[in-house]
C-alpha cells in the first residue's frame, strides 16, 4: 500500500493487487478518521497501520457502493474496530445485506460488477443530502443503483468512488478507456452514471478523488471533457 496526502484532510491509500490500482481514503475529522471504502479482502492490517501512522483512530467507515473492491475488508475491519460506525447508502445497503433485485422504478439493466454481501452490521444508512461529519452525501447512481460520492464541505474535495475513473484519463463510470478497459463491464447503467456526472460537475469540486486512478486538482475541465466523451459514446450507441 502507498499513501499520498492531498490538502489538509485527505489521505489516499492505494493498493496494487494486480490488474488495476484500488484507492481508499482517510478523511480527517475532529473526532478521528473516516475511512472511505475498504479495498479488497485481506487489507485490514494495512489500513490499521496507516491510521496509526496518521495518529488518529478510525471512528467511521463509509462505503461508496457495494462492489467487492470497495467493501472487501469491511468484515475484517469491523472485527478489529467493533465500535466504528459503518455507513452505506440506503439503496446499496440492501445489496450488502444480500438482495440482488432491482426496484420497479429503476432502469432494468442487469447489475454489473462484484456486488458483495457483508456480515458486518451497517450502523447507519444515508441518502443524498445527508451529512457524515464534514462530508455531504451526493447521490451518484449509475455505477451501482445506490452509488454515493462524498463532498468535503471544508475544502470542496469530492470523493467520487467509481462515479468517475481517472486511470487512463478522466472518465465517467462506464466509459471505455484503454487504461481501464473493464469500465463498461462493471457499470450498471451508463445514462444514469452520466446524469450523476453532470450533477457532480455542478457542485464545482476543487479536487476529485476516485476509486481507480490519481487524484485530480481543479477537476472541472477534466470532468466536463469526460462528460462530453460519455455523451458521444452513448449517442454513438456504444452501450455496454
Ligand atoms: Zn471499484
Amino acid at each position: 500500500m502507498r499513501t499520498t496526502q492531498h490538502g489538509k484532510h485527505l489521505t489516499q491509500v492505494t493498493k496494487f493487487p494486480g490488474f488495476f490500482p484500488i484507492n481508499a481514503y482517510f478523511v480527517g475529522e475532529d473526532d478521528g478518521l473516516t475511512l472511505i471504502d475498504t479495498g479488497l479482502a485481506g487489507e485490514c492490517r494495512g489500513y490499521l497501520a496507516h491510521a496509526a501512522a496518521l495518529g488518529a483512530p478510525i471512528v467511521r467507515i463509509v462505503l461508496t457502493h457495494a462492489h467487492g473492491d470497495h467493501v472487501g475488508s469491511l468484515d475484517e475491519l469491523h472485527g478489529a474496530l467493533p465500535d466504528a460506525e459503518i455507513i452505506a447508502s440506503a439503496r446499496d445497503a440492501r445489496f450488502l445485506r444480500g438482495e440482488r433485485g432491482l426496484d420497479p422504478d429503476e432502469p432494468q439493466s442487469p447489475l454489473r460488477g462484484s456486488i458483495t454481501t457483508v456480515r458486518a452490521p451497517l450502523t447507519r444508512t444515508v441518502n443524498g443530502g445527508d451529512r457524515i461529519g464534514s462530508l455531504a452525501v451526493v447521490a451518484t447512481p449509475g455505477h451501482t443503483p445506490g452509488h454515493i460520492a462524498l463532498l468535503d464541505t471544508r475544502d470542496g474535495t469530492l470523493i467520487g468512488g467509481d462515479a468517475f475513473m481517472t486511470l487512463g484519463g478522466p472518465a465517467v463510470s462506464g466509459t471505455f478507456k484503454w487504461g481501464f478497459p473493464i469500465g463498461p463491464w462493471v457499470t450498471w447503467h451508463r445514462p444514469t452514471a452520466l446524469a450523476s456526472a453532470h450533477q457532480v460537475l455542478g457542485l464545482k469540486p476543487t479536487r476529485l478523488a476516485v476509486g481507480h486512478g490519481p487524484v485530480l486538482e481543479q477537476p472541472g475541465s477534466a470532468i466536463a471533457q469526460a462528460i462530453a466523451e460519455a455523451e458521444a459514446a452513448l449517442a454513438g450507441g456504444r452501450h455496454a
